[in-house]
């Protein structure tokens, strides 16, 4: 193929909310790569939950096919009950605070999923840990795992009735999870020269815009630098309000598909409702953002 059309082939597209095998996506680092040079992407983040253990492979993939990886992640944090996910950007995920940190998660979510299992046992679905782990691919195992082998087996019929009816917060097998408090995931990542970023906010389940708006500001004031805008399951007028907010309070915007391959079919890489908006700009103003905070480039 001629450098010309190569050229016609690569968009400014961005997609900077993905998920590996490594945390709960079902592609390998380097395969997430591979499909993100195939969309045409000219930057990727790869940011799995709670680790950095793709990070790697997928910085190698991307040297090698030329398309830009930034080193991410994505923290589940304590939130009233419920979690709120704080992404950072641009990584040292060789930092050895960071490292420590994110080791006292993945004990935690080992203890996790045999107490999930054992509440299921008991009632009566005869599924194993074996099994769990044979279909999470090596990575880290979690919830959409269990759900895959509950589904398999027949004792649902469908990944989402397996969340609804055992899995999800309420749900007849559910096992709280460890998280650390939004203030040490935003200290965590900016150790390791991350730009933080609240993640998909309507997640949160905030009723009004003023409560929204006061949360930012908290988690301003702690260290937060962007707001995820963009994103597959936000609604043009969530989009809206967000870009408002983050210009009103001088948060950067991201956006992201939120991409974990068969394990959330509906999303494909590098695709969310408005796309066109995706584009490397957003990549440059996290860029800036770093080098103006840490003096970093
Ligand atoms: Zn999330
Ligand atoms: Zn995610």
């Amino acid at each position: 193929m001629s450098p010309w059309h190569k050229n016609l082939l690569m968009t400014n597209h961005v997609d900077l909310h993905t998920h590996s095998t490594a945390s709960d996506g079902s592609y390998r680092p380097a395969e997430v790569v591979h499909l993100a040079k195939d969309a045409g992407l000219r930057a990727m983040a790869l940011t799995d939950h709670d680790t950095t253990d793709g990070l790697a492979e997928a910085l190698a993939a991307g040297a090698e096919l030329g398309v830009e990886v930034i080193p991410g992640v994505e923290i589940s944090t304590r939130h009233v009950g419920d979690s709120m996910h704080i992404l950072g950007y641009f990584l040292d995920f060789h930092s050895g605070k960071l490292a420590e940190r994110l080791a006292v998660l993945k004990q935690a979510r080992k203890d996790r999923n045999p107490k999930i299992i054992a509440k299921l046992n008991a009632l009566g679905l005869a599924i194993t840990m074996e099994q769990v782990e044979r279909i999470s691919g090596g990575g880290q195992v979690g919830r959409p795992h269990i759900a895959r082998v509950l589904l398999e087996r027949g004792y649902v019929r469908t990944m989402q009735q397996a969340f609804d009816i055992y899995l999800k917060n309420g749900g007849k097998a559910y096992v709280a999870k460890f998280r650390f408090p939004p203030a040490e995931a935003l200290e965590m990542i900016r150790e390791a020269g991350g730009v933080p970023v609240l993640a998909h906010p309507f997640t949160l389940g905030l009723g009004s815009l003023g409560a929204l708006r006061d949360l930012l500001r908290d988690l301003q004031a702690l260290g937060l630098a962007g707001i995820e805008t963009f994103y597959a399951e936000h609604t043009p007028e969530q989009e809206a309000l967000y870009l408002k907010l983050a210009q009103e309070l001088g948060l950067l915007v991201t956006g992201g598909s939120d991409f974990h391959g068969d394990n959330k079919p509906e999303v494909t890489l590098g695709n969310i409702r408005s796309r066109n908006r995706l584009t490397y700009d957003l990549v440059t103003a996290l860029k800036a953002w770093r080098k103006k905070e840490y003096g970093l480039v």
